[in-house]
């Protein structure tokens, strides 16, 4: 039996060794199922072993930001929307479509980045990449019990860097399991479909569909959201098992898929970590958790418990 407390804070915990696991292996190739995965730092940014990235930096962002100034939404996505700005400066490794937004904010303001975000959609209306989705499980920390409010403080966060309908409803859905696992309610990827636009919900429901029980390689590339969500549900439906075993093979499974592992991975471990608790993660990994912030795992544990109301 797992508790609330255990279940908030692995979900940030496991997002951030699915980020850092993931690290090493962004940008190759699916692997193998003999591979296993290792924490050993590596990658495009040149990461120390057990350094999250950007997945969970902005996370971190999300997190304090809802900490703050909790019950006050404006507040919050002014203070987020400030983070991020501040984070891009020194960054080694923000996505593309991220950095376009935040380089080109006229403040660190939530309308500033919002209203860089709608001029970057203008000038790309076909982007739609993973980079809202990989920060959003922190949310459904800040009103576990009330999935309409989850649900639109998703999609708000969503918007002020990845606007595109794709983006904003991946993130309204994975919210929605996320704050449903944290409720004790298990894992359904497909419970938060009435949330979404009535025009899209046969889309998704295709979308998911089709993810259950598959090879997460399959969905491969992933830096989209759609596949990315794809991709982190597979890997997770797809694991046998429960508690410790689960988690850990799903977040394997979701580093194997290859391309864009570390966001998937984290997607994946934000979810998977939210049903099974911290007690599930692996301490071979979770001792080795650092990163922006200064956070290791039990600090993220405890940021994750104070953004609980
Ligand atoms: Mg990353």
């Amino acid at each position: 039996m797992t508790s609330l407390a255990d279940r908030a804070q692995g979900l940030l915990i496991a997002q951030a060794c699915g980020d850092a696991l993931g690290v090493p292996y962004e940008f190759g190739p699916p692997l193998p199922e003999n591979v296993v995965p290792q924490m050993v730092g590596g990658g495009p940014a040149e990461r120390e072993p057990g350094e999250y990235s950007d997945d969970t930096a902005m996370s971190v962002c999300v997190a304090e930001a809802l900490r703050d100034h909790p019950g006050a939404e404006d507040r919050a996505l002014d203070a987020a929307a400030g983070s991020f700005v501040d984070w891009v400066k020194t960054a080694p490794d923000a996505g593309r479509q991220t950095r376009r937004v935040l380089d080109s904010a006229s403040a660190p303001t939530a309308a500033a980045v919002y209203e860089a975000a709608q001029a970057t959609w203008r000038a790309e209306p076909e982007a739609a990449g993973n980079g809202a989705l990989m920060r959003t499980a922190v949310i459904a920390l800040a009103r576990p019990s009330d999935r309409r409010a989850v649900a639109r403080l998703a999609r708000r966060f969503a918007e002020l860097t990845h606007p595109h309908p794709d983006c904003v409803e991946s993130c309204v859905l994975w919210t929605e399991a996320v704050r449903r696992a944290l409720t004790g309610g298990g894992l359904d990827v497909l419970s938060g479909l009435d949330l979404i636009d009535e025009d899209h919900r046969d889309i998704w429901r295709d979308r998911l569909d089709a993810a259950t029980g598959a090879d997460p390689r399959r969905f491969a590339p992933n830096g989209y959201t759609v596949t990315a969500l794809q991709t982190a549900w597979a890997a997770i439906s797809s694991a046998p098992g429960d508690g410790a075993v689960q988690l850990t093979i799903a977040l394997m499974a979701a580093v194997r898929s290859g391309h864009d592992t570390d966001t998937v991975a984290a997607i994946t471990g934000g979810l998977v970590g939210a049903r099974w608790g911290a007690s599930a993660v692996p301490r071979e990994w979770s001792r080795l958790l650092h990163g922006y912030g200064g956070y290791d795992a039990e600090s993220l544990g405890r940021l994750a418990m104070s953004v609980l109301p």
